[in-house]
């Protein structure tokens, strides 16, 4: 039995207040995410219930019972606080995923700070843009990304304490670096954990920069209650469930189901901290005995690339429930996964603004492969009209993604830029930035982003829809679909293509792929130019950059590229 139950009957009861109760929290009264991940969790007896078991790319790992995470989560607390960091102050966290950096999250929030997780894999220019923009006070890090920061030191009079989370004493640390050793500071047993309330800032995420220089979307203390539940009731966690995330906590998903909604939820999570190839996450999946897994389309593409052949050396039987999020997940491989895993990946959609999942596929909900599912119970989502933003009363036609203003995990502004938070909000709704269409069932179909949707004559193609198609093919591992000017028609369809393995660039193969889409798409929607590349632009979070490929085919400024991953 799901979490969930019927989606239509929680349609029907659903209200945030019954979930506050359920999480024992009355308006106005303090609301800590640091609490409610570890100390709720140990005072309903699970206090000796593995919280984390983590993993690196030797196979070394590593286990903490929730007692032992609320312990190291108030040691690092309590160790910010003697340092004279205020509550309301930003601190950073830049690191690779190991566990300081989960518990440094946690313990963040249980001081008071604002915790703003960046990608280890950031160099020092991207670094300094986003603590400069956010005025950070303190950064934890580890010695090898030590120089990144140092380099920037400089020009960042905020920043006023380096913690070093595996100083090794080679090299001497400088002015306002600190070796801190999360596990050898004295234990604090007790922490008064600073009293937040529902509106307290709790975490500063920046966007993924996909279509421009990232935004720091601001969130709050009471985003608990969103991200709690549709953990529980999207993610399925069940009591004796094993859940991977396979997120970094530099993107939104790493936090909110990476750390937020798992932990409060009281489950047992595992992080494995290595990079990607097929066969090391299959024997993550085995030896760890994962039911529950969250991923990304990028991910599934790369595993799809690599074939059947490596999942035939591993048992994955343990899994049970897969879901998936960050692009549109192409019908293709939610089929895939099927057909391979005897699972069906759920697709979920949401933003780094939007702090929790606002459409998506639920256990139980009959799945409709390439949509993405439907309204979280308690989240009211539409489809506008592109011009009066009023809802649109046929299904079937493009719109944006729209969203009523007010759901618990809502940003509360972009830092520094109020300006910009004011215009997401339209004639009462949160506009996404995303098109699609609504079905006669309610379901939703992504289209493309705003920004990325191609003018063709008049006609407007969203990328999704192209890209679906070449992904069918079996010659095609990853394509990405631009507009490039045309005298004509304004701009036409181009296609940038990665190939599988085994798979030649040559004309013989882009003749067979024209072949091939012809009869899956419209004249207008066919690309008039195929290239091919060995990969696409994308960010640290995976997701393609088309903004770069598009500035390429129309000779204009690449722009922000602090999120482009470049190894
Ligand atoms: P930026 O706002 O800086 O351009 P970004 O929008 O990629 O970056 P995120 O907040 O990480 O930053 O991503 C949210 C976006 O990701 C959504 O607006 C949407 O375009 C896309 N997205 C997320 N999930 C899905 C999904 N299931 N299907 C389609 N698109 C998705
Ligand atoms: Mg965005």
């Amino acid at each position: 039995m799901s979490n969930i139950g019927s989606y239509e009957e929680q349609l029907k009861n659903f209200n945030w207040r019954s979930v506050e109760q359920e999480l024992d929290h009355q308006t106005g009264k303090v609301l800590n995410i640091g609490y409610y991940c570890s100390d709720r969790i140990c005072q309903n007896g699970k206090a000796d219930k593995l919280a984390l078991i983590w993993e690196d790319f030797s196979g070394e790992f590593k286990k903490y019972t929730f007692n032992e995470m609320r312990i190291l989560t108030n040691t690092i607390a309590n160790y910010l606080k003697n340092l004279g960091i205020k509550p309301g102050d930003r601190i950073c966290l830049f690191m690779d995923k190991i566990p300081e950096l989960y518990f440094g999250f946690l313990g963040i929030l249980k001081m008071g700070g604002i915790a703003q997780p960046l990608f280890s894999a950031f160099g020092g220019e991207s670094l300094f843009t986003r603590l400069e923009d956010a005025g950070t006070a303190a950064i934890i890090t580890q010695k090898k990304h030590l120089g990144k920061v140092r380099q920037i030191l400089e020009n960042l009079p905020h920043l006023k304490h380096i913690l070093v989370v595996d100083d090794d004493g080679s090299k001497p640390l400088r002015d306002k670096e600190l070796a801190f050793f999360m596990e050898k500071e004295t234990p604090i047993e007790k922490f008064e954990i600073y009293p937040s309330t529902a509106e307290t800032p709790s975490v500063l995420h920046y966007t993924s920069g996909t279509t421009g220089k990232p935004k720091g979307a601001q969130h709050v203390h009471y985003s608990l209650i969103a991200q709690y539940i549709s953990a529980k009731y999207v993610l399925d966690l069940q009591e004796n469930d094993i859940y991977w995330c396979t997120a970094d906590p530099g993107w939104v998903t790493g936090t909110s189901y990476g750390i937020i909604g798992p932990w409060a939820n009281g489950i047992t999570q595992c992080v494995l901290d290595s990079g990607f190839t097929a066969e090391r996450w299959y024997k993550f999946i085995q030896d760890r005995k994962i039911t529950v897994w969250y991923s990304a389309p990028t991910a599934i593409r790369a595993l799809m690339k690599e074939g059947e052949a490596p999942i035939k050396k591993y048992n994955l039987s343990s899994l049970r429930h897969l879901c998936s999020v960050g692009e549109p997940l192409n019908a293709e491989a939610v089929l895939w996964s099927k057909n391979v895993y005897g699972l069906t990946f759920h697709d979920s959609f949401w933003q780094t603004e939007t702090g929790s999942i606002m459409i998506s596929n639920y256990p139980g909900m009959k799945i409709k492969p390439g949509s993405m599912g439907k309204p979280f119970p308690g989240i009211t989502a539409t489809v506008v009209d592109l011009k009066t933003h009023e809802p649109l009363k046929k299904t079937g036609v493009v719109g944006l993604i729209a969203i009523k203003p007010g759901w618990p995990s809502m940003f509360r502004t972009y830092w520094n830029n109020e300006r910009t938070y004011k215009s997401k909000f339209i004639n009462g709704w949160y506009i996404c930035g995303d098109r699609a269409s609504l079905d006669e069932e309610g379901y939703f179909w992504f289209v493309g982003r705003d920004d990325d949707v191609i003018n063709t004559g008049g006609h407007l193609v969203g990328p999704f829809e192209v890209e679906s198609a070449l992904l069918e093919h079996e010659a095609v591992a990853e394509s990405a679909v631009v507009g490039k000017p045309d005298p004509i028609n304004m701009e036409v369809v181009k296609a940038f293509i990665a190939l599988k393995p085994n798979f030649e660039p040559t004309d013989m193969t882009k003749l067979e792929i024209m072949n091939f889409i012809r009869k899956r798409l419209s004249p207008l929607a066919m690309p008039q130019e195929i290239e091919f590349v060995d990969s696409l632009p994308k960010t640290r979070s995976g997701k393609i950059m088309r903004r770069l490929l598009r500035a390429k085919e129309w000779g204009e400024e690449i722009g922000d590229t602090s999120t482009l991953e470049n190894d």
